[in-house]
């Protein structure tokens, strides 16, 4: 761990913007958008998570649309291992897996190449913030449908009312910090 972690994660924290009633009504939008746009920022959000996972044995990152990709896309190329895509359903042109999962209204459907994860692969899943926990759920469904290992899933964001992460069951579930 970096000596200056926990001041990092101060700075960071700081820098999520609350947006009232987005998209909807009564929801508390966290958005990252600042910390995309001040370089210094994103390096120390991909430091948290590089600095974590280094010595894992992770073999494969596992991205959730869209801003899922932002945080895994660079994390991988720091940790020079490659990147399998979680997409809503129609956006992926090869053969897919599936799975459907409840909305707060509705429900959404999400997908991966059948060959975007090896058997037995020890994989990283990551997205931005965990709000309630079904769109990881779902991604973790998947993983396992192509017979992955999920070591770990890691979040920017926590938003900790929602208790998402007991709809996760026994993952080791990291959050870079808190709400
Ligand atoms: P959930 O499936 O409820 O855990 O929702 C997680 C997904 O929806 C993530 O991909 C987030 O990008 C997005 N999300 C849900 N709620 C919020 C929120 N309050 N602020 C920012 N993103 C959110």
């Amino acid at each position: 761990m970096i000596p200056t972690m926990h001041s990092a994660t101060a700075r960071l924290k700081a820098s999520v913007r609350d947006i009232p009633d987005f998209p909807q009504p009564g929801i508390i939008f966290k958005d990252i958008t600042p910390i995309l746009q001040d370089g210094q920022l994103f390096r120390l959000a991909i430091t948290i998570f590089s600095e974590r996972y280094q010595r894992k044995n992770i073999e494969q990152i596992v991205a959730i649309d869209a801003r899922g990709f932002l945080f895994a896309s660079a994390l991988a190329y720091v940790l020079g291992i490659g990147l399998s895509l979680v997409r809503k359903k129609g956006k992926l042109p090869y053969k897919t897996v599936q799975t459907a999962y409840d909305l707060e209204y509705g429900s959404n459907t999400v997908e991966m190449h059948i060959d975007s994860i090896k058997k037995g692969q020890r994989v990283l899943i990551v997205d931005d913030v965990l709000a309630t926990g079904g769109t990881m759920k779902a991604a973790m469904d998947l993983v396992g449908q192509l017979g992955g290992e999920v070591v770990e899933v890691a979040f920017f964001a926590e938003i900790e009312f929602l208790q998402g992460r007991e709809k996760l069951g026994k993952v080791p579930v990291f959050s870079a910090m808190k709400f």
